[in-house]
């Protein structure tokens, strides 16, 4: 089943002499449970495609379609619902919230909703996280790797349709990054979440299904990793 389709997307910067075409005319389509890599130098348009699956940036022509919806078509209040459902965030700094504990942070996005605490689903996100003696501490008192679990359990609560996470071991050693990747393919492989990551590191990305490389605003390749263990 087709998840996410990305139709002819481009994304133009500045007008004039400064005008900068971040991505020109991206196409492709995820399926439901895949776990997809993109992969490109710095500049080459990652982050402003991960901003514009993510609904936070528009394109300036083309469509992203999110299990069914057009989400550039939907009012910006509209938005801000579907994507606090549906697209989960994480970026390479964790952006938690430094008043709020580590059960307030994951739950934020379904409080602003107005929905009520799902008690069941907190439990057992903080325990996949393994940070059930850490619930009640502030994002300050953990260690990098341990907020950026944090984000991940934010992302994961609502169980959205597509997980899009940016350099996310960019700030972390390498032995506690590749724990974080660990994490992401667990929910991947046991949940079918479907995950986008986006990373330099070509060792990383070996390990999803599928790497998308970005050259210069285009998709350069798109194959199927052969794992060979
Ligand atoms: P990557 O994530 O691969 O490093 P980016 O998507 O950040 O690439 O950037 C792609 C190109 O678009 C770069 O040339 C960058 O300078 C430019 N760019 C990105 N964001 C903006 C912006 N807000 N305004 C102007 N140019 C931008
Ligand atoms: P990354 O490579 O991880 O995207 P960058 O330093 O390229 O990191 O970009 C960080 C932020 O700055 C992004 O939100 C991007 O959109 C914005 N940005 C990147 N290049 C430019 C630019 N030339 N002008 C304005 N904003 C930019």
């Amino acid at each position: 089943m087709e998840i996410l389709r990305c139709e002819n997307v481009s994304k133009v910067y500045g007008k004039g002499e400064t005008k900068v075409t971040a991505l020109d005319k991206v196409s492709f389509t995820v399926e439901k449970g895949e776990f997809v890599s993109i992969i490109g130098p710095s500049g080459s348009g990652k982050s402003t495609l991960l901003h514009i699956l993510g609904g936070v940036d528009k394109p300036t022509e083309g469509k992203v379609f999110i299990d069914g919806t057009d989400i550039h078509s939907l009012s910006e209040d509209k938005l801000a619902i579907f994507r606090r459902r549906q697209i989960g965030l994480v970026y390479q700094f964790y952006n938690l919230m430094p008043v709020l504990n580590i059960d307030e942070n994951i739950a934020l996005p379904h409080i602003l909703d107005g929905r009520p605490l799902d008690k069941e689903r907190l439990d057992q996100v903080v325990e996949h996280l393994g940070l059930t003696d850490r619930r009640n501490n502030l994002p300050s008192q953990l260690s990098g790797g341990q907020q950026q679990r944090v984000s991940i359990g934010r992302a994961l609560y609502s169980h959205p349709a597509i997980l899009l996470a940016d350099e996310p071991t960019g700030n972390l050693d390498r032995k506690t990054g590749e724990e974080i990747i660990e994490l992401l393919k667990e929910s991947n492989e046991k949940n079918k979440q479907t995950l986008i990551l986006i990373t330099h590191d070509e060792a990383l990305a070996m390990q999803a299904d599928r790497i998308i490389s970005i050259e210069d605003g285009r998709i350069g390749r798109d194959e199927k990793v052969r794992n060979l263990v």
